[in-house]
């Protein structure tokens, strides 16, 4: 068996909401060529497949029918659709804007499938991680919430406990309504709080529906200007203790790039070694508790030259068992290809090495603003996961 699948098909480039745009589809194509001369296609634990775009009942099971055929009509005859977030100035109209996002939605659903059924431990769409999406609107570029529709193949095929885990810049709001009320999946998201970053939601005091479904949202709502060291610090004290409280038989994670210090929409100042970190958290956390089952997405991401590549190119390397050292440089064809594309003159080496924190374990600084961020969360949602929010 192969260890990991990564789904990919250059057809997923016309997920394109147009020149200027931030979710500019070269941070799709980098890092594609970025995976392929670091030598990762060739390696024997990973393989690629094509991607077609869902049906529309399978897009259907996250999305209403009236709202499918709005995405359909937004990328047909170009028709605005303001009340369902199409057409607007974060969403705007592109000609095949439905069979885009549904190729984004086959990819997770496929490969939450594959995990499911054994055929691949790990599985892997960096063309996904649409959390915003709603079921019947596009939000924050978001158009189709390939997330969410994975999370309910699990559910459908008989899943009883799906971790979603979303470490990107923004609230992960969309996955979180989708699942809100259901006890069988535990919501976890890491972002810069909603009073500096949109969607403005996502507070520690949110931690989902009534009955059983109480605690099982996580919110790490973290201060503007975070760092690698905080973020890691933030990650560390809440993501290992709630997954492993839930118990998951699988696990979806989101790894949207934009908490870097480069990207132009995030505050926060998150290196792509922490971003790595993190990563490798996850991807032991599946082995630990999940048999290894892991569905990883990417999601946003918009320094689409210094940040981008690298994060995902290093998240395919470790999802194969086959990582790339810190430090390593990067590829002089690569660099090249990256200035052509992008007239950016790009880093030469990928990452710098760990970034060290310090653990929660060490004790907690209630005058300093990140303690407090992750003091808020542990106080709210860890006895309703049957956790101690004072010690691990
Ligand atoms: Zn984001
Ligand atoms: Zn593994």
């Amino acid at each position: 068996m192969r260890v990991a699948r990564l789904v990919w098909s250059p057809d997923l480039l016309e997920y394109d909401f147009g020149p200027g745009h931030p979710m500019a589809p070269a941070r799709l194509a980098l890092t594609m060529r970025l995976v392929a001369d670091l030598g990762l296609l060739a390696q024997p634990t990973l393989e690629v497949t094509d991607v077609a775009p869902a049906s529309d009942a399978v897009v259907q099971t996250v999305h209403d029918p009236d709202y499918v055929a709005a995405v359909r009509r937004a990328g047909t005859a170009l028709e605005a659709d303001e009340a369902r977030g199409l057409g607007t100035e974060d969403n705007p109209l592109f000609h095949g804007m439905h069979e885009a996002a549904a190729r984004q939605v086959a990819g997770s659903v496929e490969l939450a499938q594959a995990v499911w059924d054994g055929e691949v431990l790990h599985g892997l769409n960096i063309a996904g991680g649409m959390h915003h999406a709603q079921r019947g609107a596009a939000s924050g570029f978001c158009v189709y919430n390939d997330a969410a529709a994975g999370i309910q193949r699990l559910l459908d095929l008989g899943a009883e406990r799906v971790a979603y885990v979303d470490l990107d810049a923004h609230h992960g709001d969309g996955v979180e309504a989708f699942f809100w009320d259901d006890p069988r999946v535990l919501t976890v998201s890491v972002h810069e709080e909603g009073r500096t970053l949109f969607p403005g939601t996502g507070n520690p005091a949110d931690t989902g529906g009534t009955g059983a479904a109480s605690g099982t949202a996580v919110n790490v709502a973290l201060p503007a200007r975070t760092d690698g060291p905080g973020w890691l610090r933030a990650v560390d004290a809440v993501v290992p203790p709630v997954v492993r409280a839930f118990d998951p038989q699988v696990i979806v994670s989101q790894h949207g790039c934009d908490a870097h210090g480069l990207d132009p929409l995030s505050h926060l100042e998150v290196p792509v070694d922490a971003q790595r970190t993190a990563a490798e958290w996850v991807h032991a956390l599946a082995h630990e508790r999940a048999d290894g089952r892991w569905v990883a997405l990417g999601g946003g991401g918009y320094a689409v030259v210094d940040v981008v590549p690298l994060v995902w190119a290093a998240l395919v390397a470790e999802a194969a068992h086959a990582p790339v050292d810190r430090g390593a440089p990067l590829p002089e064809s690569w660099r090249q290809a990256a200035l052509g594309m992008s007239g950016i003159e790009p880093a030469r080496a990928l990452g710098s090495g760990p970034v060290e924190f310090r653990s929660w374990r060490s004790g907690y600084d209630p005058a300093d603003p990140l303690d407090r961020a992750v003091a808020a969360t542990r106080r709210e949602v860890f006895p309703l996961l049957g956790l101690d929010p004072h010690h691990d």
